[in-house]
């Protein structure tokens, strides 16, 4: 049986298949030109990076479809579906990591990061260019209420920052949240050390 043919979009020959690479846009090229390993492995790292993509949405699906009803009150992401906290609780459940950390005594920033992804919200306005992606589901919700739902890794990929404040301003209020929050957070962190160990 013959080798399956091709042909060459670079010097236009009919070739072997095993002797070319795929390099995007249903073209094919000899291996031997120059820049067609580099082509191909471009394309394979973006095809990879599509497939991950697609991987995560797919979980995320699934999981928002198994856990529907248990889930159906929790904070959710408008576009992949993700269950997670506020992002309210989830900067809180951080500083009371960080407090465990201090009074244990290891690294102050060693899995601080609380295992459910933040859910910030958002006015409609501010997502504006990102409504199209917005789940059927939630968009009776978008229309009564104006705000969108975004976790945080949707955030980040998107490209919508989550927080108006100015960095500046930022630090003054953590700074006053946390001298105010102190006995709170210190109180947290010794019950979670307590049920912990
Ligand atoms: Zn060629
Ligand atoms: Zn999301």
């Amino acid at each position: 049986m013959p080798f399956k043919q091709v042909t060459c979009s670079i010097c236009n020959k009919t070739v072997n298949k095993a002797q070319t690479y795929f390099i995007g846009n249903d073209k094919r090229a000899c291996k031997e030109h120059e820049g067609v390993i580099a082509k191909k492995e471009s394309f394979d790292a973006s095809k990879q990076r599509k497939t991950i993509f697609q991987q995560n949405r797919q979980k995320a699906n699934a999981d928002y479809q198994a856990h529907y009803y248990e889930n159906i009150f929790k904070p959710k992401c408008f576009v992949c579906c993700v269950t997670g906290i506020r992002s309210q609780e989830y900067y809180l459940k951080v500083v009371v990591n960080m407090k465990k950390n201090e009074m244990v005594g290891t690294d102050p920033f060693k899995d601080i990061a609380p295992k459910e992804p933040p859910i910030h919200i958002m006015t409609k306005e501010k997502c504006k260019d990102i409504l199209h992606l917005v789940r059927d589901i939630f968009r009776p919700v978008v229309d009564m209420t104006n705000v969108v739902a975004l976790c945080g890794r949707c955030c980040m990929t998107l490209k919508i920052d989550p927080i108006d404040v100015p960095p500046k301003k930022m630090f003054e209020i953590g700074n006053i949240l946390r001298v105010a929050m102190e006995p709170i957070i210190k109180q947290i962190a010794s019950q979670e050390l307590i049920r912990d160990n």
